[in-house]
């Protein structure tokens, strides 16, 4: 604490990706210093599998080597912020394994102390977890009222940025140097686009993904990803079979996005390409309910698994088979179109 400011440590890993710019806003609104762990390399990698038992998704794993990382590196360290995610709408929770997290860090080597910092919106509101947390960094309830309603604000913007179709990575940077939220330049459009499925942390930890997105674009094809979404497609529950509904918080997300493109929006896409993690069942359990909706519409559809043992050759080879079959069968459709077209003004005259 040299100036005075709690120090706290966020992994930079899991729902990093997803909540980063509430939490930062959040614990510097009650006077914290935000200390975050680098972008995951093969060192941290490593030393995740070392401390991750064998049956654990590498996300998980991933997350213990940040941890790890910022306990050598910052022993300074006051606190470590490893929130514990059980449910952040009334219908559905996250994965176990958000649930458990705090639990299971806690036992690993010369962890300094956690903040508790529970969102179970089933059981309370999450400004009562605000004010529990405001209270460990000794911050009264008004001030973390306030502090809940700048977070709130500001993780909307960021969530009005998105939609407006700034890419996650680039969003998040802003966040990280506090800058203002301006678009990137506009880059050449290809004449291909994917909707790319997956939790951000496997999206967006280009470590791990072995940078897909730009594997993908130097194939000549583009993606979306939910976060750039409208908001109304995540209004209204999936329900399978009419009777089936969705309890993940994020694989929900993943088949409101996916109704969308099979009905209103199913010409905005040329295919769907969903980034898994091994061992990963939410993940694997929905891949094949979407799987089956896509051989239903014909639409093109691709499933990477991904692990610490992931290969550039393999992957690479992957996409450009997958890009390339679209690509045909783009222009297939195209060609025979255009003879639809000829043969109708022919019989016209
Ligand atoms: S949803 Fe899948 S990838 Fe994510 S933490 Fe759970 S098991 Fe791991």
């Amino acid at each position: 604490m040299s100036n005075g400011k709690p120090k706290v440590g966020i992994p930079r890993a899991l729902h990093f990706y997803r909540y980063f710019p509430f939490w930062k806003k959040l614990l510097e609104e009650l006077g914290a210093e935000i200390v975050l762990s680098p972008p995951t390399n093969k060192r941290i990698v490593e030393e995740g599998v070392q401390h991750g038992f064998g049956e654990l998704c590498i996300p998980v794993k991933i997350y213990y080597g940040h941890v790890m990382k910022l306990i050598r590196e910052h022993p300074e360290l006051d606190y470590l912020f490893v929130p514990r995610y059980v449910s952040e709408k009334k219908e559905s929770y996250f994965c176990p394994k958000f649930l458990s997290l705090p639990d299971v860090i806690k036992i690993l080597p010369n962890v300094p102390k956690l903040l508790n910092f529970e969102v179970n919106v089933k059981e309370f509101p999450i400004a009562t977890s605000v004010i529990s947390l405001a209270r460990q960094l000794g911050k009264s309830q008004a001030r973390a009222l306030e502090a809940y309603r700048e977070a709130k604000a500001y993780f909307d913007e960021y969530h009005s940025f998105l939609r407006a179709g700034a890419p996650v990575l680039h969003a998040l940077r802003l966040v990280e140097r506090n800058l203002p939220f301006t678009l990137p330049k506009k880059k050449k459009e290809h004449d291909i686009k994917f909707l790319l499925l997956g939790h951000a942390y496997n999206l967006f930890d280009t470590y791990i993904n072995l940078n897909f997105q730009r594997k993908l674009r130097d194939e000549g094809a583009d993606s979306l990803t939910i976060e750039n979404l409208p908001e109304s497609i995540f209004k209204v529950p999936v329900i399978v079979n009419k009777k089936l509904r969705n309890y993940w918080v994020h694989e929900e997300e993943i088949m409101q996005a996916i109704r969308y493109y099979l009905t209103k929006g199913r010409k905005e896409i040329d295919g769907v390409i969903f980034l898994i993690s091994f061992a990963c069942g939410p993940d694997s359990l929905i891949s094949e309910l979407i799987m089956r909706d896509m051989k239903v519409v014909g639409l093109p559809f691709l499933e990477i698994i991904m692990d610490e043992h992931s290969g550039e050759a393999g992957l690479l080879t992957r996409i450009q088979s997958f890009v390339e079959m679209v690509r045909r069968k783009k222009n297939q459709m195209k060609l025979m179109s255009l003879a639809k077209q000829r043969a109708k003004k022919s019989e016209l005259f």
